[in-house]
């Protein structure tokens, strides 16, 4: 952040030494005030903190005096006084636009304290976090926090797994981390029947890591998350670990519903369409 405060007060001195060399400097001070508060802005847009009043500030003063200074001393300057007077309204107008745009400041993040005009209610702790990558995990739809410490959301109740995703299979190992049947809880998928362990599931928001398709009803804070686009499509594993396929070689596979379809060009793990939840029915 310290290179920002640097870029930020280069921009600042170099604006006003240009402006002052050419006898605009008290005139155009209030712009290049507003170029500071601008810059801090656009480099992070969620700090509404105190942090970020002291960048401001610091550029600001750093830059104004640094431009006033510089073309006094080379002697370009057409009207010193008034540069300087220049100076304070380059400092008071950056702090006094920081300040406004401080004060819609909403609700602060959680994990990370700075004010969060835009972020997520978490679907497993439901604190609010900001959107930045190291509070929000975008890709898994959740905080870092409750990524960190594994923090499931779906119920342990078997009644719920059984009348979405069938009774646990026995066989094969899980589509995601491979592991055996027997050594952990299987269900399979409600469209490809490839089997996924419930901790799985659980990590990848009810939505199976093969095809897609979702867990029909969903608890409703994962729906805003619900469908969810994978990120790139990881390569299969060198040593080929994939489950001999499918504990349901026989099924053939059904033409995929429309419901499944996923939204192209949205690769990213940002939040998807809120599209619709899932199949339900058949
Ligand atoms: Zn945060
Ligand atoms: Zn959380
Ligand atoms: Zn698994
Ligand atoms: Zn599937």
């Amino acid at each position: 952040m310290t290179i920002y405060v640097v870029l930020g007060t280069l921009l600042v001195g170099f604006i006003y030494f240009a402006l002052t060399a050419t006898g605009l400097g008290l005139l155009l001070s209030p712009a290049v005030g507003f170029a500071a508060y601008i810059f801090f802005r656009l480099v992070d847009p969620e700090e509404r903190g105190r942090r970020g009043y002291l960048r401001v500030l610091c550029a600001s003063i750093v830059g104004g005096i640094a431009g006033a200074g510089l073309s006094a001393v080379l002697g370009v300057s057409q009207t010193p006084t008034w540069d300087w007077a220049g100076v304070a309204v380059v400092v008071i107008f950056a702090s006094a636009m920081y300040s406004l745009g401080a004060r819609g400041a909403t609700e602060p993040c959680v994990l990370c304290k700075s004010a969060a005009r835009t972020g997520f209610h978490c679907p497993r702790c439901n604190d609010w976090v900001c959107a930045r990558p190291s509070c929000w995990n975008a890709k898994y739809s959740r905080c870092t926090r409750c990524h960190e410490r594994e923090i499931v959301i779906f119920p342990i109740a078997e009644r719920w797994w059984e009348s979405r995703l069938g009774r646990r299979v026995m066989k094969g190992e899980c589509t995601s981390c491979y592991t055996e049947a027997g050594e952990t809880d299987l269900r399979e998928c409600g469209q490809c029947h490839w089997p996924m362990c419930r901790r799985c599931w659980d990590y990848h928001n009810g939505v199976c890591k093969r095809c897609e398709w979702t867990i029909p009803d969903l608890p409703p804070v994962l729906a805003p998350f619900a469908r969810k686009t994978k990120a790139v499509r990881a390569p299969a594993p060198p040593a080929q670990r994939r489950p001999a396929p499918a504990p349901a070689p026989a099924r053939p596979r059904e033409a995929p519903r429309p419901a499944a379809v996923r939204p192209q060009g949205s690769d990213d793990a940002t939040r998807v369409v809120q599209g619709p939840a899932a199949p339900k029915g058949r």
